[in-house]
């Protein structure tokens, strides 16, 4: 019938899930249980994994522990935010929980098992078993994890542009600003240069740079698994360990080197040498150790780094290490609702995101559904509070990390806003706010300052969940 347009019923809209890890189970279930139809894609068993071993959604490919479970740690705090916004991640592993302590540590088979039952179990809910290799255009959440195919890789990599996809972390550790003595360190950029004040810089004597690299070179490494053995050392980016093996002096030349500062500490006897710290977070709670990726046990590293001058009492919000891992440069290519910038349409998850460890990977998962929930049933999608762990993760991967240092990440409280600073009245729609206004901070001890953490993000929490249209 020309000139006539036939009433084509809208299709209902369905939601894609790639990759049926933690990420990718917890993003289907917050979707799926808000009535969302999803259709969750896994590759295992028709394509393996270099790690994974069996075809069960949500393998633990390593350790069975989800860690600490105590409130007073940044990892026990996303924990209890997850059970809030009815994780299924959280409930099956306190279902399956085995004896561990301090920690959430679960019986591997029974969780995966259990994930996959109560998945199927949702009557909107189907899934696929297939390699996914092209970039849906559809809405779709792409959570396939450190070890992506190699086909998907190729298409995210051409979508967000080849230096934004990387294959290999090259992490260096990162200390809280707070931790750090300044009575020896001091702010100062080399020769003076920016602000003046870019970094914190750490000085050694001579006696303390050799027995620094002596320490070095002596200290415990990781090994690579098998299959990580062909990762590649980049010239630019060496282990701080095998630069230290190369001569007694390499470091002294290269990342330690002491030129253009002047410690206004002591000027005399001049530094040997000089550690510097970078700001990691638009917060200017974290700064990393230039040029100090390594492959030293995380034990070592503590033990090593906590020898330098000002770092004594360092806290570690993150360890350094070099693994295999597919990671994009989130800061650059995700919006702050984790969509892709080139292609909107898909939302991405999980370990790929730059978030690093199960439970992180689960979070992000469980935001990408809801957002995903939220937007098919004609909302905008509301953003956890930034003094939330959820918040406090979400934004250091979509924005408040350095894009040229970004490197995967832990939860920790070096990503939160400093207790005393944000207002509590934020609009969570469309964008997070930037860094809070500087604050007095009242001199807290480690637990107790913990514990407020702990207890401001909850209470954000409530409001949160309360403000949200979804949870009715
Ligand atoms: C060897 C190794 C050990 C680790 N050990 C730990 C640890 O002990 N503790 C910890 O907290 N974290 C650990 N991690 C880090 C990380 O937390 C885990 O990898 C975690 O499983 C990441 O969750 P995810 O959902 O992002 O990815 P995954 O759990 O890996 O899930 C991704 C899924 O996507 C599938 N997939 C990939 N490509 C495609 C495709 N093209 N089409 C369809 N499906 C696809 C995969 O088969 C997989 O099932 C480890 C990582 C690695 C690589």
């Amino acid at each position: 019938m020309e000139g006539q347009r036939a009433y084509v019923q809208p299709m209902e809209p369905i939601l894609h899930v790639i990759g049926g890890g933690l990420a990718g189970c917890e993003a289907a279930w917050q979707a799926a249980s808000r009535q969302i139809p999803v259709i969750l894609h896994e590759m295992r068993p028709l394509r393996a994994t270099p790690a994974h071993e069996g075809a069960g959604l949500a393998e633990l490919v390593c350790s069975n522990s989800l860690r600490n479970d105590d409130l007073g740690s940044g990892i026990g705090l996303l924990h209890e935010e997850m059970r809030r916004c009815d994780s299924l991640i959280l409930s099956v592993a306190d279902a399956v929980k085995v004896p561990a302590g301090g920690a959430l540590a679960v019986d591997r088979q029974a969780f995966s098992t259990e994930v996959e039952k109560r998945l199927l179990a949702l009557p909107n809910l189907t899934l696929l078993r297939e390699e996914v290799t092209q970039l849906p255009d559809v809405p779709a959440i792409i959570s396939s994890g450190p070890l992506t195919s190699d086909a998907l890789a190729v298409e995210l990599a051409k979508a967000t542009g080849s230096d934004h996809l990387h294959f290999f972390d090259a992490i260096a550790p990162i200390v809280t600003q707070d931790s750090i003595d300044f009575s020896k360190a001091w702010f100062q950029s080399r020769w003076d240069k920016g602000t003046g004040k870019d970094y914190i810089n750490c000085p050694l004597s001579k006696d303390e740079y050799f027995a620094f690299v002596e320490a070095l070179i002596a200290a415990d490494t990781v090994e690579f698994h098998d299959w990580e053995k062909d990762t590649p050392y980049f010239e630019g980016c060496l282990p701080i360990e095998v630069m230290a093996s190369r001569g007694a002096q390499t470091l002294a030349f290269g990342p330690m080197k002491p030129v253009g500062l002047t410690n206004p500490h002591g000027p005399n006897p001049k530094s040997y040498a000089v550690i510097q710290l970078r700001q990691d977070n638009a917060l200017g709670t974290l700064y990393n150790m230039v040029g100090f990726q390594t492959k030293l046990k995380h034990g070592e590293q503590m033990r090593l780094f906590r020898t330098i001058p000002g770092l004594e009492n360092a806290e570690f919000a993150r360890l350094g290490g070099l693994h295999r891992n597919t990671f994009l440069c989130s800061p650059v290519v995700l919006d702050a609702s984790l969509r892709l910038k080139a292609r909107p349409n898909i939302r991405m998850a999980g370990q790929i995101t730059g978030c690093e460890g199960y439970v992180e990977s689960a979070a992000i998962g469980l935001l990408a559904g809801r957002f995903w929930a939220e937007e098919m049933s004609g909302q905008s999608p509301c953003l956890p509070p930034l003094e939330t762990a959820l918040g406090a993760l979400l934004n250091h991967i979509t924005s408040g990390a350095g894009a040229d240092s970004f490197q995967p990440m832990n939860i920790n409280f070096g990503l939160f806003p400093p207790l005393s600073a944000l207002p509590t009245n934020i609009d969570c729609r469309a964008t997070h706010d930037g860094p809070p206004p500087e604050g007095k901070r009242r001199k807290l001890g480690a637990k107790e300052r913990r514990a407020a953490y702990a207890e401001r993000a909850l209470d954000r929490l409530g409001g949160w969940l309360r403000n949200n249209i979804s949870e009715a």
